[in-house]
């Protein structure tokens, strides 16, 4: 039963890569950006709480986001494994994490600043079916509107300048030592996130061979 968790900063494609692996290998997808923002659309407390947090690209504070996982890590389709993407993002968290679940694999994906900044502010997504495209590397077939839907994409606030600098500063201080921390117990894995998606996933399977 593989417990994986990706660990990598915003941008370097760990939700791309966490659907593709989770569908190849039967796992649940767990994200807590998507959880999250779920939240947020329903305008549950809970996300009435996150918002603010979010769109300024700062971190959300660590009880309602482990009490929003608990909850997804204990439904039924998470119990033959899967795939934890955006959590943990602080030691806190990784301490919380590993009194509810044993780990197999962490995955620390890589990719240089400058990439990741082209990937997230030439991100674009489809408000109605959620396809992520990118005006430079995945541009949709007419500038600006959905190839599947005709809607006109928007971008994510939190991927305006000012919070996508917040993010990667957020990881630098805060979500990278866990790098260290998995190691210390010989759990990491380092994957080369440069490229086109279907490259990194064949090079993500290679690596949990
Ligand atoms: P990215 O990894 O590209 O920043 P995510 O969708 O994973 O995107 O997360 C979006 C936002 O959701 C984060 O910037 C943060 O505000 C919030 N978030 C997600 N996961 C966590 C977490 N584990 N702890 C605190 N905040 C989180």
């Amino acid at each position: 039963m593989p417990r994986i968790v990706f660990v990598g900063p915003p941008g370097s494609g760990k939700g791309t890569q966490a659907a593709i692996l989770a569908k190849a290998q039967g796992l649940a997808h767990l994200s807590t950006g998507d959880l999250l923002r779920e939240a947020v659309a329903a305008g549950t407390p809970r996300g009435q709480q996150a918002r603010s947090y979010m769109e300024a690209g700062r971190l959300v504070p660590d009880d309602l986001v482990l009490q929003i996982l608990s909850e997804r890590i204990a439904a039924p389709d998470a119990q033959h494994g899967f795939v934890l993407d955006g959590y943990p993002r602080n030691l806190a968290q990784a301490e919380a994490l590993a009194r509810i679940t044993p780990l197999d694999a962490v995955i620390a994906f890589e990719l240089s600043f400058p990439e990741l900044e082209a990937r997230l502010s030439g991100r674009r997504v489809c408000p109605v079916c959620h396809t992520v495209y990118n005006i430079v590397t995945k541009p949709p077939a007419t500038p600006g509107v959905c190839d599947r839907e005709g809607a006109t994409l928007v971008q994510r606030p939190d991927d305006q300048p000012a919070a996508i600098r917040t993010r990667l500063s957020v990881y630098a201080e805060e979500t990278a030592p866990l790098l260290r921390y998995y190691q210390d117990r010989r759990l990491l894995r380092t994957l080369d996130a440069r490229g086109s998606a279907p490259d990194v996933a064949a090079r993500l399977a290679r690596l949990l061979r």
